[in-house]
């Protein structure tokens, strides 16, 4: 038996077993606290765009412009059913204004620095470069049925979570409505285009994105405006918007408590997840930052709460982290405090932690892995292991953050 194991069954009381290389500390602010950083730093904004814009206000912009309203409608059926921003594509609209109209209507908001596919080509991740060189990533994935995209909803991250390799790396800004939105429009015209791989047929052309997770960089709820515009935009009808389902649409936060209460109260039933990643407040208090402000039992009763206001159940994300948080003791602790709040309202959702650059933690074995699922849903709790995609490109949960290689790269072509 080894020595972690035998500390593992002895119960709540067994101090945390750590690797011996440790070397993280956390940083932390003047005050002593750890550092969070909610607010966006004020940067150039990128140029306005008809994805930030409800439908009305798209008609004023192109009466601006000096073209009668309807034209607007006309744009957005390019933009949101052909996922098209050229206006070489736009024959209905009048030769003279077109160029104009497309520049002031449909500004550039993504250049393509760099894309890395996996072998099979069902995994792409795609590093953009916005407006003010800021660097973001989406990646985008085939599965049997459904092709998700995991967008990001900001540069960089506030909340400097240990584990991840964008919480490390800071916040560089809030993005956009529209800077989110043309992640999908940008990755449904690849698909189109038939350069998502993974699948026989050769036809492409009906297919899209068809669920979206906020598991790309930044705390979606930080953003909270932003990302909630870019919902809705998903979610509208053609030519409005994507007419996506809500349901196909998680939004994953760290655990702002005031925020998810808010979330409950939209009437937009997207799919809730919380990043728990520990039972008990001491190690959470470790792993999350933000868990100094929204202790376990408060993000747990507000994940609750939206089970409750929208009948969505809710998904817990557990990194599993070798000797950091796997013990049996915390699955039991996981299950009870799930079980207290009712049954049938969660599911676990637990993922192998992937490698970060300096991270001195790895995986939880899969013995380990395997008794911490098996205890879950003995417990009565729905458990499944999280299939993460991409790690061979960087692109798996928790990995994602520009490199100064990436920042070559951008320069380059800058
Ligand atoms: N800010 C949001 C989205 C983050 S990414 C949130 O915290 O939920 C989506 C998920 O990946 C989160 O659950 C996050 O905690 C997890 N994650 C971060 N780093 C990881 C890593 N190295 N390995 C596995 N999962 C990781």
């Amino acid at each position: 038996m080894t020595e972690s194991s035998r500390i593992r069954s002895t119960g709540p009381a067994a101090t945390q077993v750590r690797p011996r290389t440790e070397g993280w500390t956390q940083k932390k602010d003047e005050a002593g606290r750890p550092l969070l950083q909610f607010a966006s730093p004020k940067r150039g904004k990128p140029p306005v765009h008809l994805a930030d814009l409800t439908p009305a206000e798209r008609t004023e912009k192109v009466k601006e412009l000096g073209l009668p309203g309807f034209r607007a409608k006309q744009l957005a059926t390019h933009y949101f059913t052909h996922y098209t921003s050229d206006p070489a594509h736009m024959t209905d609209l009048p030769a003279a204004q077109r160029d104009e109209l497309v520049a002031g209507m449909l500004p550039p908001l993504l250049t393509e620095v760099r894309r890395l596919e996996t072998d099979r080509g069902d995994t792409i991740k795609f590093l953009w470069r916005l407006h003010d060189g800021a660097l973001v990533e989406s990646v985008l994935m085939r599965y049997p049925g459904r092709i998700t995209l995991c967008v990001s909803s900001q540069a960089g991250c506030g909340m400097n979570c240990p584990f991840c390799a964008t919480g490390q790396a800071g916040l560089t800004r809030n993005m956009s409505t529209a800077e989110i939105i043309e992640q999908i429009v940008r990755a449904n015209r690849l698909i189109a285009e038939g350069g998502l791989g993974g699948k026989k047929s050769d036809d492409h052309s009906m297919e899209r994105v068809s669920n979206i997770v906020f598991m790309g960089m930044g705390e979606p709820l930080a953003n909270y405006k932003r990302v909630m515009d870019a919902v809705r935009i998903m979610v509208a009808p053609q030519p409005d918007g994507l007419g996506m389902s809500a349901r196909g649409v998680t939004v994953s936060t760290v655990g702002l408590v005031p925020a998810i209460r808010k979330l409950a109260d939209e009437n937009i039933p997207v799919t809730f997840a919380l990043s728990l990643h520990a039972p008990d407040d001491q190690l959470r208090d470790e792993l999350i930052p933000v868990n100094s402000r929204w202790k376990v039992d408060e993000a747990l009763d507000a994940a609750h709460e939206y089970y409750e206001k929208t009948g969505r159940r809710v998904s817990i994300e557990y990194a599993l982290i070798k000797d950091m948080n796997d013990h049996a003791w915390r699955a039991d602790l996981l299950a009870e405090k799930l079980n207290q709040r009712g049954r049938g309202w969660v599911h676990v959702n637990p993922i192998p932690l992937n490698p970060t650059p300096e991270s001195v933690w790895t995986a939880s074995t899969r013995e380990v892995t395997n008794e911490f699922v098996r205890r879950l849903n003995e417990a009565g709790v729905p458990t499944t292991l999280r299939d993460t995609r991409g790690k061979e490109i960087d692109g798996a949960c928790g990995q994602l953050v520009a490199t100064t290689e990436d920042e070559a790269a951008a320069e380059a072509m800058a």
